[in-house]
């Protein structure tokens, strides 16, 4: 795994939507050889099967202009038997706009662009050491 490191901020707690249940809002941001270069969110809602996660990749500097220079992958994160698995969504599924994390791409934009397996060691990273991530995905319920 490349030599990233990341930023673990407090988590955020809200009411989800659709249930009312507690939902937890994570920021991360990935610095990788001394240079902001990415940053995730992850959201999940006690009683939900997933985690929502959305990683922007690009030009994380402060400079004006900057989050046009982002490309953001939407993903979720679930548990099949002993596995965590990650799988991309349309944007319209992520919960965000294009703006602040860049544009959103769409599944099949995401499967074609040349920035996908940095996306995907982002949610590699988030299953390997995001512990709110990690206890959400271990708490499920197993078998079934
Ligand atoms: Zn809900």
């Amino acid at each position: 795994m490349v030599d990233d490191e990341i930023e673990f901020e407090a988590p955020v707690f809200t009411s989800c939507a659709c249930c009312g249940n507690r939902s937890t809002h994570l920021v991360r941001f990935v610095t990788r050889r001394g240079n902001a270069f990415a940053v995730y969110y992850a959201d999940f809602a006690d009683g939900h099967d997933m985690v929502s996660l959305i990683a922007s990749v690009g030009d994380w500097s402060e400079d004006l202009g900057a989050a046009s220079r982002r490309t953001a992958f939407a993903m979720r994160l679930w548990v099949d038997g002993d596995r965590y698995q990650v799988g991309l969504v349309d944007a319209a599924e992520s919960g965000y706009s294009d703006g602040f994390l860049g544009h959103i791409l769409d599944r099949n934009e995401a499967l074609a662009h040349p920035l996908r397996q940095e996306a995907f060691d982002l949610s590699d990273h988030a299953v390997a050491c995001d512990r709110p991530v990690i206890e959400f995905l271990d708490n499920q319920p197993r078998g079934g």
